[in-house]
């Protein structure tokens, strides 16, 4: 399978960062990053401060920090101004609550401005913000609340009805629970938000704030097993800023919209945090996924970076073929966008490709974690894309390949570590500890951070190949990869293989337990609406795995499956196919897309 660099030949609108890459990362160190931030007047580093109060206090106070789109449409702002005294009152309410540093505030709220005075109040009062995804049921909701600790809840009369009030119980540290918008009078034992916010003064001054200090909690998106919650500082804040620039390319001038929810890290460091440090316009869409409301979004709010999934990318690629007509997007004016990014799963060449004839862009893959606070691998605005790559590493990100062992994880003896030398030889992607947003710690459970990190090195737990060239080409989760007649077989090659089918909307690929070949590739395909999953077919996509990636990696079983298991941030979820396959105990599906 081969597809063509992509060349950034044309001079674009605004000259990107990092043309000169090495330069860029020989130059760089985490200190300047630092240096670059405000800090606290009297010291110290808070989140809040450098995305709100140092630009209220400049003179971009009447810049407008967020664009709300509403779900009826309607479009309301709030300038940098109004959102520093916003914030200031629910930091206030904290403190009049009794609620101090270190204490845990979560959100299972939509993307409502609410929301966003919420996460940095919290901030702003040394507390600890810990986002829950709204349409997590009550289940996964419990748990999260109990792992880490609630002591307050800011929700909606609905969903606190729908998904908390009979586990309240259960939930004993919960002291508080602050309703947004109408209906707390009902609800025993909560309070209103707006209530409490118009009783609070609207100046607060941000208490000394340690860069160590603990500023968010994300639990992971449970894709590879039970959720684990990362343990963020304020410290991150540095590479939220740093990274934004690099691998993002964003300037305070940009119009920027992030679809990731807040509830997963990507919406939280870089569909809050990042942004507002720059200072820029954030989108914020209180609607749901529709092809023509996000057309429409990115041509009426003029959006000039944008950052998505590869879920979402595929479902735009279902509403607006590669192959045309380009109706929907023609009939907005996209004109303003000058960037793309997407993160958060393996993004298959097409969708680059689909970017670049659709969108008149192609899309920029990056690699991060939740455990990595930041992005870590990237492709930049100024660099060449090869299709299918994940890209090169960051400046202050130092980057590697570890050979592995049995396990299929990186091989530790005494201590130590081997790096893959040779290019194009799969192994565990390691990155060198120190970054500013590295996670503090799983919490609770200590054993199984420290046994992340070896000889100095972090490990992903991902498997990737490195060309010659220093760029990063994913394989697949250490956990998710098939070995196969002695070939090890990753995933995501079969699956972007198979989507390269016109008759093929996605694909989730794992291997099926084969007493002589150890274990054979198996594929569940969802097809493109109107196509029929007909025996002729499905004979079709063999042969044409068969064509595309050889015989010993194509897959041998094909089956049609309309409702791939996805975690709710839309991952394929692989381990649910392999343990339906064989009948296994389907194991935690708090995430699973779809679950109440
Ligand atoms: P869990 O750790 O609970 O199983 P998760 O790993 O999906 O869930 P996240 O931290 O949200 O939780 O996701 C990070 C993972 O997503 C990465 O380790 C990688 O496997 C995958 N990923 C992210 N970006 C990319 C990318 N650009 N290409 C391939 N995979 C990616
Ligand atoms: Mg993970």
């Amino acid at each position: 399978m081969h597809w063509e660099t992509i060349h950034k030949d044309t001079a674009p609108v605004v000259p990107p960062r990092l043309s000169d890459y090495e330069g860029a990362r020989s130059a760089f160190t985490w200190s300047q990053a630092r240096g670059a931030l405000a800090g606290l007047p009297g010291g110290g580093l808070n989140m809040a401060h450098e995305a709100v109060d140092r630009h209220a206090a400049l003179d971009h106070g009447e810049k407008v920090a967020l664009s709300c789109v509403a779900r009826d449409d309607s479009v309301s702002t709030v300038t940098y101004a109004e959102l520093a005294r916003r914030t200031a009152r629910f930091a206030n309410v904290l403190r009049s609550l009794g609620v101090g540093r270190g204490d845990r505030v979560f959100t299972l709220l939509g993307r409502c401005p609410e929301l966003y005075t919420t996460v940095l109040g919290t901030l702003k009062n040394t507390s600890v913000l810990c986002p829950l995804f709204s349409a997590f049921g009550p289940d996964p909701v419990e748990q999260r609340l109990r792992l880490g600790d609630a002591q307050v809840l800011v929700t909606t009369a609905a969903l606190y009805r729908r998904k908390v009030a009979e586990r309240r119980t259960s939930v004993p540290g919960l002291k508080h629970v602050l309703i947004v918008g109408p209906g707390a009078e009902g609800l025993p034992d909560t309070a209103s938000f707006d209530d409490l916010m118009s009783a609070a003064p609207d100046t607060f001054t941000i208490p000394p704030t340690s860069p160590e200090d603990m500023a968010l909690l994300h639990f992971t998106s449970g894709t590879t097993g039970t959720p684990k919650g990362a343990v963020h500082v304020h410290e991150a804040v540095v590479a939220h800023h740093a990274t934004a620039a690099s691998a993002l390319d964003l300037r305070p001038e940009d119009v920027y919209w992030c679809t990731a929810d807040p509830g997963w890290v990507t919406g939280m460091s870089y569909g809050i945090i990042a942004p507002l440090v720059h200072g820029v316009t954030l989108v914020v869409d209180e609607g749901d996924y529709d092809a023509r409301r996000w057309y429409r979004i990115l041509g009426e709010q003029r959006v000039t970076v944008w950052y998505t999934a590869p879920t979402a990318l595929r479902m735009l690629m279902r509403a607006t073929p590669r192959e045309g007509p380009y109706d929907l997007p023609r009939a907005f004016d996209l004109s303003a966008l000058r960037f793309v990014a997407s993160v958060g799963e393996p993004l298959n060449p097409e969708a680059v490709v689909w970017g670049r004839d659709v969108l008149g862009l192609p899309v920029h893959d990056n690699w991060w974690q939740t455990e990595t606070g930041c992005i870590m691998i990237a492709n930049f605005a100024a660099c060449d894309i090869r299709p299918g790559s994940m890209g090169r590493p960051l400046p202050g990100v130092d980057a590697t390949v570890l050979e592995r062992g049995e396990d299929g994880r990186a091989r530790v003896v005494d201590g130590k570590v081997t790096e893959v030398e040779s290019p194009g030889v799969e192994g565990e992607l390691a990155l060198r500890t120190g970054w500013p947003s590295m996670f503090r710690g799983y919490l609770h459970d200590k054993e199984r951070y420290d046994a992340a990190f070896a000889d100095g090195w972090y490990l992903t737990g991902d498997l990737v190949r490195r060309d010659g060239d220093g760029w990063y080409w994913f394989v697949g989760r250490a956990d998710d990869v098939i070995k196969s007649a002695g070939h090890l077989i990753g995933p995501f090659e079969v699956e972007s293989a198979l989507m390269e089918h016109p008759a093929v909307a996605e694909a989730g690929v794992i291997g099926r337990p084969d007493p002589v070949a150890g274990n054979v590739v198996k594929a569940f395909v969802s097809l493109r609406p109107g196509v029929d999953p007909t025996p002729d077919l499905e004979r079709e996509l063999l042969a044409f795995g068969r064509r595309k990636l050889g015989p010993a990696v194509a897959p041998r079983e094909i089956a049609f499956d309309q409702k791939l298991p996805k975690t709710r941030s839309g991952k394929v979820m692989r381990r649910v196919l392999r343990a339906r396959e064989l009948g296994l105990p389907t194991g935690d599906l708090s995430t699973l897309e779809g679950s109440e």
